[in-house]
């Protein structure tokens, strides 16, 4: 099975994103930032994770390959560390509450979340599973002098 845009096998499909397809979307896979927003966005969301993103995008993808386990992996949980606080990224260690729970897994949700939330901003991101969907703010169509935030001025 060849990918279209040569995207190396378990890779999104976003022309080199650096992140997993985890995702699934119209048969492609795609990472959790790239997944469901418009194509014309993919490169800019790709610079992002690539250029300023990275530190966190090369955490998640640690954390992933040791199985959501660092029982003998205390040399890449260092890494991370190092990582993330050269990066002045301190926030986002891994919380004590985290490691009490052996919280791996909510340490990743929460790295993740991270690079969801830096890229948000590029087109907007339909609603998937596990966000809170967001219905677009209706105006009143038909009072025309409904004025919600004036003051009483205009009344
Ligand atoms: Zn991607």
């Amino acid at each position: 099975m060849s990918e279209p845009n040569g995207s190396a096998w378990g890779m999104c499909s976003a022309f080199g994103c650096p992140l997993l397809g985890t995702v699934g979307s119209e048969s492609r896979w795609y990472c959790f930032c790239h997944v469901n927003k418009p194509s014309t966005f993919n490169d800019a969301i790709t610079r992002e994770l690539r250029e300023k993103q990275l530190h966190i995008v090369d955490s998640t993808l640690d954390i992933r390959r040791v199985g959501g386990s660092f029982y003998g992996e205390d040399s890449t949980y260092r890494t991370i560390q190092q990582r993330l606080i050269s990066a002045d990224r301190r926030d986002l260690l891994m919380s004590q509450a985290e490691k009490q729970a052996g919280g791996v897994r909510a340490w990743l949700l929460r790295l993740e979340r991270a690079l969801i939330d830096a890229t948000a901003g590029f087109g907007e991101q339909k609603p998937i599973a596990l966000t809170t969907p967001t219905a677009p703010v209706i105006g009143p169509t038909h009072a025309a002098n409904f004025h919600p935030y004036a003051d009483g001025a205009e009344a």
